[in-house]
């Protein structure tokens, strides 16, 4: 692509993403969580429509959807769905950010200028230390920058434009959306995959140059409950049983050393108690359950099962019940049915001059959600680093790169999909 074109865009559009706070609540119950994420969402609809995309439009429950036509003659090429967040971690302010690009980084300290001795640096960052030449934005300190995902929302909208203003290059149908509250895990609860029409998508929210995700934890919760027996404490004897202390009793015989989200890393998963419920009379320990398969899942549960059911052992009179719910499914299965869809997703990186890199997510994603919902839809990088902190920072360099990608990939589809 004409790098002028794609970096102009990539850039100024990023620089004026930043500055409208759209941090999601994850203590409101509208939909989306805050009112000032439409702000984002209506500007990237009339973007859209600027560039041609005659059916962008926002629903009620604040997704953004649009349609590139086609290029190809082809009748058969599938139709390709790229996907961004637009919400920021509720974790920090996204208030009044101020970018600040650094140009031609040459390993020097980045400092934030609205917090003293806040400072970027190559000896702390590997991965800044390797950005020598480049353009680098950060935030001024007080906030964070909000490349996560407005890099991503960036990177997809020049990809857009990069299309738009180049009909040459043959590609079929590509479907757009942009969608609120990802940071607080609602994004695409109201996502409506058969409006979307995509037979495939990706995901741009990843972090380093050439990163390919399209592995997820498989995700549970399970909630234990310890029923005692609650008395007036002054005539309690030989007759209450407290569930808070059988809850604390249970909890105690918990894997010290193993298991949990602190003592383990990689291919690992856990359990993790996150939240208790207590009263005397009923106590309920809160767990959320990960692990890369699946069947792992219930191996862990079996284990919370067996502790639970000692503990009672120990507590005459109490007993324990249990609650589980699915929460998410790891998508490495779903999207190992369709091997053209990380097929291609190397072979746009590597036409972009890059090394895909494969690694696993120790978490979910709105893609893993989109997975299981049927739309197979693994992460690609949008150039994200440090991302929720005030440090976070990105490379204009690898934004212009991810967005060569997506345009790679729209042309792929088309040759060989
Ligand atoms: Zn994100």
């Amino acid at each position: 692509m004409p790098a002028t074109t794609a970096q102009t865009s990539v850039l100024e559009r990023f620089l004026r993403y930043v500055q409208l706070d759209t941090a999601s609540d994850p203590a409101s119950a509208t939909v989306p969580s805050t009112a000032t994420q439409l702000v984002l969402l209506d500007l990237l609809v009339q973007e859209l429509k600027a560039l041609g995309l005659a059916d962008a439009a926002r629903d009620e429950f604040g997704i953004v959807m649009a349609t590139l036509p086609p290029t190809t003659q082809r009748k058969d090429t599938p139709v390709i769905g790229f996907l961004a967040h637009v919400d920021t971690s509720p974790e920090l302010s996204g208030a009044g950010v101020k970018p600040i690009v650094h140009r031609d980084y040459d390993g020097r300290d980045l400092v934030l200028p609205d917090v003293p001795n806040l400072v970027l640096s190559a000896g702390a960052d590997t991965d800044l230390a390797g950005k020598r030449g480049e353009d680098i934005v950060t935030a001024s300190g007080g906030t964070l920058l909000g490349a996560d995902d407005k890099a991503g929302v960036a990177v997809v909208m020049a990809a857009v434009e990069h299309l738009v203003k180049n009909p040459a290059t043959a590609h079929g149908p590509i479907r757009i959306a942009f969608t609120p509250d990802e940071e607080i895990g609602r994004g695409v609860r109201h996502f409506d995959v058969k409006r979307f029409g995509a037979r495939y998508a990706y995901t741009l929210d990843g972090a380093g140059l050439g990163t390919l995700e399209a592995e997820t934890f498989s995700a549970d919760s399970m909630t234990v409950t310890f029923q005692g027996r609650n008395t007036h404490p002054g005539f309690a004897h030989g007759v209450m049983v407290n569930a808070v202390k059988v809850a604390a009793d249970f909890v105690n015989r918990l894997p010290k050393d193993t298991l949990s989200p602190e003592r383990t890393r990689d291919k690992e998963g856990f359990v993790h108690p996150n939240d208790i419920t207590a009263s005397v009379d009923s106590t309920s320990v809160h767990f959320i359950i990960r692990d890369f398969e699946t069947a792992q899942l219930a191996v862990k549960e079996e284990l919370l099962r067996k502790l639970a059911a000692e503990t009672v052992r120990d507590w005459p009179g109490a007993s324990a019940s249990f609650d589980v719910k699915e929460t998410y499914r790891n998508m490495r299965d779903a999207i190992a049915r369709h091997p053209r869809i990380l097929e291609l997703a190397r072979e746009a990186i590597r036409e972009a001059g890059l090394t895909p890199t494969e690694s696993r997510i120790r978490g979910g994603t709105d893609g893993s959600i989109l997975t299981e919902m049927g739309l197979p839809t693994p992460n690609l990088f949008s150039g994200q680093h440090r991302f929720h902190s005030r440090l976070e920072w990105v490379s204009v360099q690898d934004m212009e790169a991810a967005a060569k990608v997506v345009v790679n990939l729209a042309r792929l589809w088309e040759q060989k999909g």
